[in-house]
Order: structure tokens, then sequence, then C-alpha cells
């Protein structure tokens, strides 16, 4: 499978070229700002299945976890495309469900951080929910924690 995604101004594409290790909505505030809506759809993705074509900037901000989080945006329109958090010990990011071409090719498979979940937001019983994050070796389907352990240690870029 390949999912393909871009910015509002079509500056910027973007391919994954394997299925996301893990889909999960996040109600987080840090996501809400971002967003300025309710929660954001993330794509757990592999680096390495993750193209991108045109001109990014990035910029770090504080996370919950303290370790910080690069988000990156198109430089031409400032689409919010993808960003790595920094507590992943293993090269992998997160791209936003919201820009890819086909939003429906994706469901979240867990919803997290509920505690801040927007009060006139009701989530059906079908996908599991979390007050705060999961628990990535007991909540993920087996072949997506070992794919995330086969990664290998993650290099940042200056
Ligand atoms: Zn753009
Ligand atoms: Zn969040």
């Amino acid at each position: 499978m390949s999912l393909t995604g871009r910015c509002a101004c079509g500056a910027v594409h973007f391919v994954i070229s394997d299925e996301p290790l893990f889909t999960h909505a996040c109600h987080c505030t840090d996501c809400q700002r971002t967003t300025g809506s309710a929660f954001v759809v993330h794509l757990v993705v592999a680096e390495m299945d993750f193209e991108i074509e045109g001109g990014t900037q990035m910029s770090t901000v504080a996370t919950g976890s303290g370790a910080g989080c690069d988000l990156h945006f198109c430089t031409q329109c400032g689409t919010y495309l993808w960003c790595r958090y920094r507590y992943h010990q293993v090269p992998v990011i997160a791209v936003r469900g919201g820009a890819l071409d086909d939003t429906n090719q994706v469901r979240p498979q867990a919803h997290i951080f509920t505690r801040s979940k927007q009060a006139w937001l009701q989530l059906s019983d079908d996908v599991p929910s979390f007050l705060e994050a999961y628990g990535r070796d007991e909540d993920w389907p087996q072949a997506s924690v070992e794919r995330y352990n086969s990664l290998g240690p993650v290099k940042i870029p200056d």
C-alpha cells in the first residue's frame, strides 16, 4: 500500500510507501493548539517509508514528555505536515492524517489523551480510548511492535 499527501498550496508532496505502524487520534492540548481543532490524526510511520518533495521548515516545541518535538511545515503556505517526537529511540515520524490526498484511507486505531477531549465530542466504543498515552508494546499490533523495535537507533539531523 502507499499513501500520498500534500500541503495546501501544493509546493510540498509526500509519499508513505508502506503501511503506517499505527494511526491514532491525539486529543492533547498541544495537538489541539497546533491543529486549531479538536484533535489530530497522526500516522506513525518509519522514516524510511516517507519521501517528501518541496521546501519545508522546522520548528522545535516543548512537549509533555520533556523531549520536545520537531514540527515540519511547508515553507510557502505553512501547512503542518509531519513531526518527530524526540522521545522515540528509533527513526519514526508522525504524519498528519489531514494532509493525505484521501483522508479516508486511514482510521484511528486508538484515541489518546482523551482527558482533554472536547466535551461535545462523542467517541464510538469500537476504537480503544486512553486518558493519556497508550503502551506501545501492549496496544499496537504485534507486527508493528516488532517493526518498530527493528528500526534501529534514531539519527536526529543537526
Ligand atoms: Zn504549501
Ligand atoms: Zn497530542
